[in-house]
């Protein structure tokens, strides 16, 4: 199985849809292996976000993602990458399809509610960013057979 790295940004934590998009993201059937609570700070962020900190409104997008903590979650299933990028739909909250996470609760363009990895390369350095080793946890759901049948 993959894994991805996510991330409820200030705009989620601030409008009290933690619990939104970890339930949206349980029904969905995919496993939730890590899950903390942190704030982020400049250093993080320019690491994080390396392919935008020439653009102009990187100190915006900084400002934003450091106005409250945020939970960094860990999340497991086959796919999971492109599955999850699915369920956050376009960057622009406004031009993000109705069902997704953007489409469903923002009207922003940058305090879009979540991060999600964008392939499973950058997953790995992401969690690895995020994580320590020991705080990605070795589970798995004991009966998986209603969740991946045809696998
Ligand atoms: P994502 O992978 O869909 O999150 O999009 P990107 O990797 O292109 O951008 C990272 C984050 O930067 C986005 O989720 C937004 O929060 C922010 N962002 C991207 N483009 C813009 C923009 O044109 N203006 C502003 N203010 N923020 C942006
Ligand atoms: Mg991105």
């Amino acid at each position: 199985m993959e894994q991805t790295l996510v991330i409820l940004k200030p705009s989620c934590v601030e409008r009290g849809l933690i619990g939104e998009v970890i339930n949206r993201i349980q029904r969905k059937g995919i496993i939730i292996t890590g899950m903390k609570m942190m704030q982020l700070d400049e250093k993080i962020l320019r690491e994080h976000y390396a392919h935008l900190v020439d653009r102009p409104f990187f100190p915006e997008l900084c400002a934003s993602m450091m106005a409250s903590p945020v939970v960094c979650l860990v999340l497991k299933g086959i796919n999971v990458v492109e599955v999850f990028r699915a369920m956050t739909g376009a960057t622009n909250g406004r031009k993000a399809a109705p069902g997704t996470l953007r489409g469903d609760f923002c009207m922003s363009g940058q305090a879009n509610i979540v991060h999600a990895s964008d392939s499973p390369e950058n997953a790995k350095v992401e969690i690895a960013r995020f994580f320590k080793p020991e705080e990605v946890l070795d589970y798995t759901p004991r009966d998986l057979s209603f969740l991946y049948a045809d696998d």
